[in-house]
């Protein structure tokens, strides 16, 4: 069968592949020069140092298969992410652990006073948290919202907390202990070659054609199935409306030195415009003493207008109502798989990418050998 992948991010290189492996032929088109979507990194020219270019990836993953899958097609390095914080003019532990409630109340709490001393902050009011602040409120108290929280993230979704759903706080962990390692995940790491060569291993296939600099709206051919990890709305040319995104935007700059001795530090504080500073020699810990400059990226975070590069899906109530409008069409297409973050407006870290992208091909592959030509959806976008 012949397969035609728009996007060669994670998941269309994914999918590609599982299908170039039963047998199929796949083209992978993609609208910009370079392979691997967001997740695409590069050397500066101007250090040497590979920098993530759309933003921070971190590889975290508790699924054994997805860990071994991204290990086959690159070498991973040990990396722990240590975020910190600035707030109010002085440097904090993230996430929230007992470093970071001892720093923020001035005290030398142990892990059973800590736990009984948030317990006494939270409000406990709050049975059933819909909000991301109703979620903070409850889960830390408004102390600790306001420093951490409640700035930053206005500054990375554009709304108040108290309109943005509680799933979202629900990624971070609270912790008595002094344990500081962002991610809860039994797997983490970073590729020695960074993700572009990984997604160029995994491209790197005989029944697998790349065509980049090409949009699918300029593009027809021949194809038993498609698979779209384009904006869902954006196969529909936006007719019921834009769903909406956030999108990021870099300032660069590069310093003689170490910047910041972290890779990653947060601003929470709502005046300070920019979200965070990456300094990208630090992930990649087992060589950043190689580099006498340093690259360094401001992030600031942005509604996503018609032209700009979409990053996160923003999901509010009128989202959700348009997004029901778009299932509801798509599902009515035949010969088409919406796939990834863009194509089902899914908030996805990287392994759950992948994992869904093996599903999606798995069940592509099902779907053909009942002779069936409709499948829009492997992974309800709701
Ligand atoms: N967040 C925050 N302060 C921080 C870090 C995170 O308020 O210092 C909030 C923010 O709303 C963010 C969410 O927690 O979108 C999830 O954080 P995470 O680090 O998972 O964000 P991402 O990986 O999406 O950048």
């Amino acid at each position: 069968m012949k397969l035609l992948v728009v996007g060669a991010g994670l998941t269309g290189a994914v999918i590609a592949r599982e299908m170039a492996e039963a047998g199929h032929s796949a083209l992978v088109i993609d609208e910009r020069d370079h392979i691997a979507g967001n997740c695409h990194t590069e050397p500066d020219p101007d250090t040497g140092v590979m920098v993530h270019v759309y933003g921070p990836h971190i590889f975290h993953t508790d699924d054994d298969i997805v860990w071994k899958y991204i290990n086959r097609f690159g070498e991973m390095m040990p990396y722990k992410n240590r975020v910190k914080a600035t707030v109010g003019g002085s440097v904090y532990s993230l996430p929230i652990n007992l470093h970071t409630i001892n720093q923020l109340y001035g005290k030398a709490m142990s892990p059973d006073e800590a736990r009984s001393f948030i317990t006494s902050e939270a409000d406990t009011s709050i049975d059933d948290p819909q909000t991301f602040e109703e979620q903070a409120l409850k889960f830390v108290g408004p102390k600790i919202y306001k420093a951490f929280f409640h700035g930053y993230t206005k500054k990375q979704w554009g709304v108040e907390p108290s309109e943005l759903p509680a799933s979202i706080l629900k990624r971070l962990p609270l912790r008595f202990n002094y344990e500081d390692n962002y991610f809860n995940h039994k797997h983490q790491g970073m590729p020695k070659h960074g993700y572009t060569k990984i997604v160029q291993n995994i491209l790197d296939h005989k029944n697998i054609e790349i065509r980049l600099n090409l949009r699918s709206e300029d593009f027809a051919g021949d194809f038993d199935h498609t698979v779209y990890s384009g904006a869902l709305d954006r196969w529909f040319d936006h007719k019921f409306g834009r769903l909406s995104y956030r999108t990021l935007r870099f300032e660069k700059f590069h310093y003689d030195g170490d910047y910041q001795g972290t890779a990653v530090m947060n601003y929470c504080d709502e005046a300070v415009p920019y979200t965070r500073i990456s300094e990208h020699k630090h992930f990649a810990p087992w060589n950043s003493e190689e580099f006498e400059k340093t690259t360094c990226f401001k992030e600031f975070s942005a509604a996503c207008g018609p032209d700009d590069i979409p990053f996160y899906p923003v999901r509010l109530v009128h989202d959700k109502a348009l997004l029901q409008k778009y299932i509801e069409t798509a599902k009515q297409e035949s010969r088409v798989t919406f796939a990834g973050r863009l194509g089902t407006y899914s908030y996805l870290d990287m392994d759950v990418s992948i994992k869904r992208a093996l599903e999606t091909a798995g069940a592509i592959k099902a779907m053909w050998k009942t002779g069936g030509d409709t499948l829009a959806f492997v992974h309800d976008p709701l």
